[in-house]
């Protein structure tokens, strides 16, 4: 049944998750379960946490689809932000130091963590512009990217970010591509959910149009009023658009706030993909397994 697997070393939670459903299709060494009808028992399922040597097995007998963030889990666009922050802000104090004759200070690596790693765009340009005794005026929504306010070096920013998208192309995660790949093969659905809204370009600046039957990503989420992760919504839209109901469908997630909307979901499966934080963050927050690895997981066709 496990082909090829290790012994599994699993261990529980203690009891904390013992109320949580039944979870068909996680693996462990015992004969595998063939699908709801076997539901009911308590103790073996949610809360598992792997050892490198474990295995998770995602069987088509359990699933019809499995549902993917993005950034963090199949694609790495940190470094783009980065770079294409720096080339902002260094264009825009450099222009400004022309005009005022003071001298011209460029943005650091420290004033990228310290100020824009992790904040919205518009708040990480007034954060950093502040920390330089600067401030401009808000601007709004519709400011082109010429317009010296804080929603025209937003626009500045995501248009540096989609050519840099577009010159470099867009770094991803190699096991997580190969698993897309095998679930597709075994003839489950594939969907990418994600805030961003440069979803598509990333996507595509990935090459990976081909690996996903939907997208959810922030201007579909826009567009239709849903309330982004830790809201289960943008899953369940995703789930809706394959046609899959949520408790066939499996969920892949780097963030706390994405864990815990597959939670929130009603979702078959939730896989936590800890790329970074402590051993069992992703548990924490409410992941069935959490790996750190895509490449654990095993995938079966099922008859
Ligand atoms: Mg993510």
């Amino acid at each position: 049944m496990l082909h090829g697997v290790p012994a599994l070393h699993f261990y529980t939670h203690g009891t904390a998750k013992e109320d949580k459903k039944r979870r068909p299709g996680v693996g462990r060494s015992a004969p595998h379960p063939t699908g709801h009808d076997a539901g009911g028992q308590e103790g073996q399922s949610g809360g598992m946490a792997m050892d490198t040597r474990a295995a998770v097995v995602l069987s088509r007998k359990d699933f019809d689809a499995a549902l993917f963030d993005l950034d963090g889990v199949v694609t790495r666009t940190a470094r783009v932000h980065a770079a294409s922050w720096k080339q902002l802000f260094d264009a825009y104090l450099e222009a400004r130091a022309r005009r005022t004759g003071e001298p011209f200070s460029p943005f650091t690596p420290e004033d990228y963590l310290r100020y824009v790693d992790g904040r919205p765009r518009l708040e990480g340009i007034r954060c950093f512009l502040s920390s330089r005794g600067l401030t401009l005026p808000e601007g709004t929504e519709e400011d082109g990217p010429e317009a010296e306010t804080v929603h025209g070096l937003g626009r500045r920013k995501n248009e540096a970010f989609l050519a840099a998208l577009r010159r470099e192309g867009v770094e991803v995660y190699a096991p997580a591509v190969e698993l897309l790949e095998r679930l597709r093969a075994a003839g489950l659905r594939t969907a990418v959910v994600t805030a961003s809204r440069n979803g598509e370009e990333v996507v595509r600046a990935a090459g990976l149009e081909g690996l996903f039957d939907a997208r959810v990503d922030g201007v579909v989420a826009a567009e239709r009023g849903l309330p982004g992760k830790p809201r289960p919504d943008t899953f369940l839209e995703a789930a809706r658009l394959l046609g899959v109901e949520p408790g066939r469908a499996v969920v892949l997630e780097d963030a706390r706030a994405g864990v815990d909307a597959g939670r929130r979901g009603g979702f078959g499966c939730v896989v936590g993909v800890r790329r970074s934080g402590p051993e069992g963050s992703l548990l924490a927050a409410g992941a069935d397994v959490e790996v750190t690895d895509l490449s654990t997981l095993k995938v079966e066709e099922g008859d």
